[in-house]
């Protein structure tokens, strides 16, 4: 195929380095939108069975590249590259739920830097600020939900651009409405009823339509506008239904098209990469470090990945590589395809064909991530998991395994959607639902870490201790290094009776990889078992460091510290325990105790006496306010002694005979 380029590259850019000293540049406002889940065949003046006149507006007056590549078909490793410039070896995101290397530069900090306003409007949790794209953005509008719907996120958008700007804006808006489940609102819903997806894009294309116009009305120089997919959707393509397993033409490819001043009109077909947007934005910008697709778009290898079946299950890593009218997805071995006479990639070259030079050299560089590389970040919380999931993004439990024998994803297809259901169910709890369905994995892939790890895990949440273990053990025998597996073990045991056995792996996985919460719960509960009071409320206090504590954890860490005279701590437990806990808090008898040996009398007076007649602790809770009775000179003292006498135990009945305080009321210190 003639790499042709439908227009010729521009010479002219007025707003390079080399003579900005005699003409200021006008630096333009630049609009950056990504469209999530937004296949290439879905959007434009091409695409079939649906209308998105705001993008064909776009592409009429602006250069539309028909061949432009996500670099990984997942929502925060795809945005990474546009916002670095970089592959995921890169930058090192190759799956959602990680976090982004706090030193990389990115774009939106070099356009704040030159003096750019920057704000960035996100739709969903996958993009949220702890995941690190927001650095450089004045404003970063994210959501802590799991999503939120391209008309709001226009709302907000709008209403900032509305805001009058005293310097060049650059704006990011993502929306995430076409990402599954499909639901678009009236009037799509009923136009699109035979294709929701296809509903949904033409949704978002309309709120494209009025960001476009607002950002239009409002900028005071120039402008420029890019519109990219984050990566497609397989919508059962090669037998994928959403994406990241796969590294096919339906979630690879994306829509992109860049309008700007000198930017030419027209179709490019020369394969590119999203990543590119980074540098076509300095371009814009004037701060060019590297050539942009404002200019000539000169002929590279364009390569992706989808890692997620290697990062997650441990088949084989999947890597893409375009150059021309030719594709090769290499995963264990090379499929080839000729793009131009076979665009649905069904016919494999494989056996006839030999990939170009080029290709070969691309991907024998490509780094294969290191296993375990990349680990989710610790602040992710459960209800993050359950936001993701709902998502449909499940990390694996644990780090993979590199195997001979690992499957190509191409020939697991027929698992995909077992999987994940299985995983969505197994971060809900639905560990009884999840058995079953990891089981036929597991009966189809034996020596998948994943499946026989989570299975091991839903064993031991459902206290069926002797196939948890049995699990285990397989799971030791497939990973023997695996620190996971020791992890989850040692978690396993430390609930049942084996647990002083778990007590060394705790500790050695919590110095290797210190802050993990279940491994720092199960540690303080095995310390307090060993009798190590002292090491037990260090690591509660730890842990509360980095987490809200509950009231029963504070009433738990109040009765330790009493056992070591931890008069203070206890105190500061029962106290704040019981602030969360209202009406349901059951300490009052200890928390009486603290109170009085502090002095504190008045608050030691409420306290005991709201300790109930059916407290076990009762004679104590009569005693101790006898004493009170006595120090705060009450009337009835002496009723107060006569009824802690009456109701004493055998306990107290020796402490009120020994009790000076009740021999001379009348000379009782002051
Ligand atoms: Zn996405």
């Amino acid at each position: 195929m003639a790499l042709s380029i439908l227009v010729s590259g521009c010479a002219r850019n007025e707003h390079r380095g080399g003579d900005s000293a005699r003409t200021p540049p006008v630096r333009p406002s630049i609009l950056l939108v990504t469209l999530d889940t937004t296949r290439a065949d879905a959007v434009g003046p091409s695409a079939r069975g649906v209308e998105t006149p705001a993008f064909n507006a776009l592409a009429a007056r602006g250069r539309l590249f028909s061949r432009a590549y996500a670099t990984v078909p997942e929502t925060l490793p795809s945005h990474a590259s546009m916002m670095t410039g970089l592959y995921p070896a890169g930058h090192g995101l190759h799956e959602n739920a990680r976090t982004l290397d706090p030193a990389l530069p990115l774009l939106a900090e070099r356009l704040q830097s030159a003096g750019y306003e920057t704000a960035a409007f996100v739709s969903s949790f996958v993009l949220a600020r702890r995941f690190g794209l927001g650095r450089g953005f004045e404003i970063y509008d994210d959501v802590e939900q799991a999503e939120r719907t391209a008309r709001e996120t226009t709302d907000r958008a709008i209403e900032h651009l509305e805001r009058a700007a005293q310097k060049p804006r650059l704006l990011w808006v993502h929306y995430f409405d076409a990402h599954a489940p499909y639901a678009p609102p009236e009037p799509f819903r009923s136009r699109y009823a035979k294709n929701p997806y296809l509903g949904e894009v033409a949704e978002v294309d309309q709120q494209l339509g009025r960001l476009v116009e607002a950002f239009e009305r409002t900028a005071k120089g120039p402008i420029a506008i890019l519109v990219a997919g984050d990566h497609g959707e397989g919508l059962g393509d090669h037998g994928e239904s959403q994406h990241g397993n796969l590294a096919y033409e339906s979630t690879m490819r994306v829509p992109f098209v860049l309008v700007g001043p000198d930017v030419p009109t027209g179709v490019v077909d020369t394969p590119v990469s999203v990543r590119r947007i980074f540098h076509t934005v300095l371009g814009l910008a004037g701060l060019e470090s590297a050539p942009g697709l404002q200019g000539a778009a000169s002929p590279e290898v364009v390569l992706g990945e989808a890692m997620k079946p290697f990062l997650s299950y441990g088949w084989q890593p999947q890597v893409m590589a375009v150059e021309g009218a030719q594709k090769v997805i290499s995963a264990g071995r090379n499929e080839v395809y000729d793009l131009v006479a076979d665009p649905g990639e069904a016919k494999d070259l494989a056996g006839t064909v030999t990939p170009s030079r080029a290709i070969r050299t691309a991907l024998t560089d490509y780094p294969i991530p290191a296993p375990g590389a990349a680990r989710a970040p610790s602040n992710l919380g459960e209800e993050d998991r359950k936001k993701l999931a709902s998502l449909g993004y499940v990390s694996a439990g644990a780090a993979p395994v590199v195997r001979k024998d690992a499957p190509r994803p191409i020939d697991m297809v027929r698992l995909f959607g077992v999987m994940e259901k299985a995983s969505g169910l197994f971060v809900r709890g639905e560990y009884r639902q999840v058995i079953p369905l990891f089981e036929k994995i597991r009966a189809e892939d034996p020596h998948n870490l994943d499946a026989v790890l989570r299975l091991a895990t839903a064993h031991s949440a459902l206290g069926n201790d002797a196939p948890a273990l049995r699990m285990f053990e397989k799971a030791r025998e497939l990973a023997p290094e695996s620190a996971d597996v020791r992890t989850y073990l040692a978690l396993h045991l430390a609930k049942g009776n084996r647990w002083e056995e778990a007590a060394p792996m705790l500790e050695k996985s919590e110095a290797e990889d210190p802050g993990r919460m279940p491994v720092l719960e199960a540690l303080a509960r095995v310390r307090e078992r060993q009798g190590r009071a002292r090491e037990a409320i260090a690591t509660w206090q730890r842990i509360h460091s980095l987490r809200q504590p509950s009231g029963a954890e504070l009433v738990r860490l109040g009765v330790l510290a009493m056992s070591v005279q931890e008069t203070a701590l206890a105190l500061q437990s029962f106290e704040t325990a019981r602030g969360l806990q209202g009406a349901g808090f059951a300490n009052d008898l200890e928390l009486g105790v603290l109170l009085l040996a502090s002095r504190r009398y008045e608050d030691a007076r409420l306290a005991l006496d709201r300790v109930k007649a059916a407290h076990p602790g009762y004679p104590m809770a009569l005693f101790k306010r006898a004493q009170l009775s006595v120090l705060l000179r009450e009337a009835d003292q002496a009723a107060r002694i006569e009824l802690a006498r009456k109701r004493a135990d055998a306990t107290t009945r020796e402490l009120i005979a020994r009790e000076r305080l009740f021999q001379n009321p009348e000379a009782r210190p002051q």
